[in-house]
């Protein structure tokens, strides 16, 4: 039998309180102590721009104080969220998930982005300088949950904006914890909470929320067709970062061995979500032999023609109209599982599978994002560029090449007409990790602003002394 004592009661009465949350709209103003986290777009909006108005006011040094504790928590505590990012999410893996915070943390560009142009001559003086918009929206993907939200709000923050994020219900845990953790040490930091604010139990009608409230002034979304469709169907301006089926050539000038290696670490980057990673290969038939051959000394496993259309029937499944579609159910699973589906064991450190298919595979068509990579044989490069911009379906995303021919390179680059275009290495080379240059996890796409940077998220003013204050 169950004794009620008084301890008993008040433990329970505690426990109870500590869950409850405070009303978060007090006489009209928003009411501090949330950490960003709000069950209403509007309470969300509401409590983003109250703190953003006083935040427009403080100054860069401020700025960079918030900015450096999003980068600080990234980096210190990115093996504690990636581990709680893969557990929530169950896709990817956990090295990956670990180093995409890590990267964030440290390459995504900040408030040194806003440099004043300056235009000085016998008529006076000319400015122009890069102001806030306000509170920006923001969707985030299922792939890349936390590093994503992160990403965009030092962007964001740098700016001198605030934000609401909608995330993917499926990283929706991870990305309200980054939020909460974000929020206390920028609070700590500069005095304000909620410059970054979070919808915790995310919806497709939250997120229109998001898209039709008037003092949302700007939004970027991240993920696939849909999201980008829906924002684009807003009044307001929407910062694009849509879906790629990145396409990899190889032609017989190449270095083999490295196009093997990178194709292996870029495909198998956190089991091929990125949306940057190397989907589908054309190789010429030269070399086409010897580079399968080069990709089982990087821990590849080639699956022949019976195990491909094993593993492609349970990798695919009738969406409308009969239409194949991605079965979510193996997005993002380990090499070792999508061999098991081929019916093979393979060791547990494989970090990719691979094989011989028809152009018209869905695998070369369709963005898969597991550690599967179709290779298919042409005859020469000019069909392998015909068809890797044909599988590109126009996301105008990324596309990479191995190869040492300037003629070819050059070609294919002019060809493609991508956001970005890799040479020679892993994809990831696009965003800083081994090649030069920052990082985003939002690259947007359709609506051309690229690889977003704090620039992304600014105004441009103009201010204009004439006859005056140039002083050489
Ligand atoms: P997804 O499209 O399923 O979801 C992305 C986000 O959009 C989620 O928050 C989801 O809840 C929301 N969403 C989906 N449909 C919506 C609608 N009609 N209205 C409002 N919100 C909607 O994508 P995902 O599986 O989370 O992420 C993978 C996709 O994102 C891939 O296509 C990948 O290429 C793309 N992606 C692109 C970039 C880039 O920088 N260009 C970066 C990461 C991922």
């Amino acid at each position: 039998m169950l004794t009620v004592s008084d301890d008993l009661i008040r433990s329970v009465v505690k426990d109870v309180l500590s869950h409850m949350k405070r009303p978060p709209v007090a006489n009209g103003k928003p009411a501090s102590g949330h950490s960003g986290v709000f069950d209403d777009v509007n309470e969300a909006v509401a409590a983003a721009s109250a703190a953003q108005k006083k935040f427009e006011t403080m100054g860069l040094a401020e700025r960079r104080k918030a900015v450096d504790c999003v980068r600080k928590i990234c980096i210190d505590r990115a093996e504690e969220l990636g581990r709680d990012e893969l557990e929530e999410t169950k896709i990817g893996r956990l090295a990956h998930k670990i180093d995409k915070l890590i990267v964030a943390g440290g390459k995504t560009p900040g408030v040194e982005w806003l440099e004043t142009r300056a235009f000085s001559g016998e008529n006076g003086v000319t400015l122009e300088e890069f102001a806030p918009f306000g509170v920006v929206g923001i969707i985030t993907p299922v792939t890349h949950s936390l590093p994503t939200l992160a990403g965009n709000a030092i962007n964001i923050l740098a700016a001198g904006n605030a934000l609401v994020c909608n995330p993917h219900p499926s990283g929706a845990r991870i990305a309200t914890k980054g939020t909460q953790l974000f929020n206390q040490a920028i609070s700590k930091a500069i005095g304000l909470d909620n410059l970054i604010t979070i919808i915790g139990k995310p919806t497709l009608e939250s997120a229109q929320a998001i898209f039709d409230n008037r003092d949302v002034r700007l939004l970027c979304v991240t993920g696939g067709p849909a999201v980008g469709r829906a924002a684009l169907r807003s009044p307001k301006r929407a910062i694009v970062a849509g879906p790629g089926n990145p396409p990899v050539v190889v032609d017989e000038t190449a270095d083999l061995d490295n196009a093997a290696r990178c194709i292996v670490q870029g495909g198998a980057y956190d089991n091929n979500l990125l949306c940057i990673g190397e989907k589908e290969v054309f190789a010429v038939a030269a070399i086409f032999d010897e580079l399968m051959e080069t990709m089982t000394r990087h821990k590849a496993v080639r699956l022949d023609a019976g195990q491909i259309a094993k593993l492609s029937s349970a990798a695919f499944v009738k969406g409308e109209g009969g239409k194949l579609m991605v079965n979510k159910d193996l997005i993002g699973q380990d090499a070792a599982v999508l061999a098991k589906h081929a019916g093979l064991n393979v060791p547990g450190d494989t970090e990719l599978v691979f094989g011989e298919t028809e152009e018209s595979h869905p695998f070369v068509d369709q963005e898969q994002m597991m550690p599967f990579v179709p290779f298919v044989r042409v005859p020469n490069v000019d069909t392998a560029i015909a068809l890797a911009k044909k599988y590109e379906h126009g996301f105008k995303h990324t596309a990479i090449i191995h190869s040492r021919n300037v003629e070819t390179i050059t070609r294919m680059g002019r060809e493609m007409d991508v956001t970005l275009f890799v040479q020679n290495g892993p994809c990831m080379a696009a965003l800083g990790s081994g090649g030069e240059g920052y990082l985003s996890f939002s690259i947007a796409t359709p609506t051309g602003e690229g690889v977003t940077t704090p620039l992304t998220f600014t105004r441009v003013r103009r201010t204009t002394t004439v006859g005056a204050l140039r002083v050489v």
